[in-house]
């Protein structure tokens, strides 16, 4: 291939995790195929629509005739990617190669193949550098983290590399106002132990050691040049930005230092964090003083709010998910972090297939307690297993044990987990309470989070604050009623659930539809918006 490709990217959309914002492996491809091969690259990115865009991306790929199309395939977007693949192949010439990328294709590659045939091919973790190999026309064979079909139909996987965060590239972006916009300063996870987490799956061999930084100034770059283009906020997309030592912590450090020297009002950021980067009992005083200081300096230099990846305060269930970090060590995060002044939101996994009541209630105790419920991200998260985690290890050795069976044997292609039953029965029945509800739930709580959650406005605007206080609202009333619940005798939690979300889904929803009809015409007709409205004035009428 020439230097001068045609590639078009895009970024698909699902209506089950409604959300406006950019999806930034399109944009990091974007980026490093056009500064270090100097590609002709079109971005159609239908999660900053907010929408499916199918006629958009085939009038795109119709006019452009590219070499290469990328498709990112995001959760709840299998069944999409493979459909809009056989309609964009038919308006494309027969040697455009179509490439699938995205957490969905790594772990669903050979399905995607067999499903899009042999041409296709799959990008396994990070894509910039196959991408760019495949662009200057190499052989795939030769090309990392690809997998495709031989010949003979057998599924191929090229060796794995991770991408060299050395080489100078920075993130292309169609900047509009209104969407939640990404950056990055690290790959990987430091801890890399959790046993339900995908990371292990998407990096090489899912260790520690694969945790690694872009340069300072590769980070400072990228937020002078959203805060030069007029961006306010932007979200940090790291799993782990400050990574296990006081060493990365002050690398970060000094990117957002560098930014602030060149712009003259700090960009506010958003970032994840783990329980250990903010203190740990195997911190000394000096060194806990020190990241407490850190942490404070981190707060002049625009950092607002930060995701706090606790999922669970009971002992018992966070030694299953072998998150490293303690219930005392999580309050202390807490404090410290609340007494900064940052806005704080919980990663929150109550439910597992091992999971007791006891441990439910130590869950939502610890909530109410502590008054972290309106921080909580999704009150009733229950844990996804991915096949071959460690968590998926951990259930087989349960079944093998007590010679029962708790997984299903089938993936969810669009979620990428296994179905389970709860091996105690009382949870099992809370469960299915649960599951009678939280699709209605779900349909209030998950778009108000999105446009809420992220920087001063999104979205919204002027109207997010009042947004953000009736989402903080409706996990505190969901708490204290599924708390009560917990509360009764194991024999009734299951009918009592039922009561409490059939009395307290209408009343949520009578509160959002007012919120939602208060909003500026201009808000209330994104589709994200329309949807909820439209939710919110059917569950509100069970009133
Ligand atoms: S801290 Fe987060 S990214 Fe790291 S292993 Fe645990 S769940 Fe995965």
């Amino acid at each position: 291939m020439s230097t001068r490709q045609k590639v078009v990217l895009i970024g698909l959309y699902s209506d089950r995790y409604p959300a406006i914002g950019e999806t930034h492996g399109v944009s990091a491809i974007a980026g490093y195929l056009g500064d270090v091969c100097c590609t002709d690259v079109r971005v159609l990115d239908m999660v900053a629509k907010g929408q499916q865009q199918s006629e958009l991306a085939i009038a795109l790929c119709r006019e452009v005739q590219p070499a290469v199309v990328g498709l990112s395939v995001t959760y709840g977007t299998f069944d999409y990617a493979v459909e809009l693949w056989a309609r964009l192949q038919a308006v494309v010439e027969s040697s455009t190669r179509f490439v699938f990328g995205g957490a969905l294709a790594t772990f669903l590659a050979e399905d995607l193949l067999r499903a899009t045939g042999p041409d296709s091919l799959v990008v396994i973790g990070e894509g910039e550098e196959a991408l760019a190999m495949l662009v200057r026309g190499e052989s795939v064979k030769t090309i990392p983290n690809l997998c495709f079909l031989e010949a003979d139909g057998a599924v191929r996987y090229t060796a794995r590399r991770p991408v060299d965060l050395t080489v100078p590239y920075l993130p292309r972006r169609v900047l509009q106002k209104g969407v939640q916009y990404y950056t990055e300063a690290s790959r990987g996870c430091s801890w890399a132990h959790c046993t339900f987490c995908l990371r292990g799956l998407l990096d090489i061999k899912g260790r520690g050691s694969e945790y690694r930084q872009f340069p300072a100034e590769r980070i400072a770059s990228d937020l002078v040049r959203l805060a030069a283009s007029g961006m306010s906020s932007v979200t940090f997309a790291d799993e782990d930005l400050l990574g296990a030592s006081g060493k990365t912590a002050e690398h970060v450090a000094t990117a957002l230092r560098i930014a602030q020297k060149v712009v003259s009002r700090p960009i506010s950021v958003d970032a994840s964090l783990t329980v250990h980067s903010v203190c740990s009992r195997r911190m000394t005083t000096y060194q806990r003083e020190a990241r407490t200081s850190l942490l404070r300096e981190f707060r002049t230099l625009g950092l607002r709010k930060v995701f706090l990846g606790v999922e669970s305060a009971s002992s018992t269930q966070l030694k299953r998910y072998a998150k490293g970090h303690s219930i005392e060590e999580v309050e202390q995060a807490v404090r410290i972090l609340l007494e900064i002044g940052f806005e704080l939101e919980l990663g929150w996994i109550p439910f597992d297939p091992l999971c007791t009541i006891g441990e439910l209630r130590d869950n939502f105790t610890f909530l109410e307690y502590n008054q972290l419920a309106s921080t909580t991200s999704y009150l009733f998260n229950e844990l996804r297993i991915q096949r071959e985690s460690k968590y998926h290890m951990l259930v087989k050795g349960y079944e093998e044990r007590m010679g029962s069976r708790l997984l299903e044997s089938t993936v969810d292609r669009n979620t990428l987990s296994l179905g389970y039953r709860y091996a105690s029965e009382s949870v099992q029945s809370l469960a299915d309470s649960l599951h009678r509800f939280a699709p209605r739930l779900r349909k209030l709580h998950y778009p108000m989070k999105n446009l809420t959650r992220f920087g001063e406005a999104g979205a919204l605007g002027e109207s997010i604050d009042h947004g953000r206080a009736l989402v903080r609202e409706m996990r505190q009333d969901l708490c204290s009623a599924f708390l009560a619940v917990l509360q009764s005798k194991e024999a009734e939690i299951s009918p009592k659930a039922d009561e409490a979300f059939k009395t307290l889904l209408p009343v949520l929803a009578a509160k959002v539809l007012a919120w939602t009809r208060s909003l500026p015409t201009v808000t209330r007709d994104l589709e994200i918006v329309r949807r909820l409205e439209s939710d919110a004035a059917t569950e509100s009428t069970l009133l």
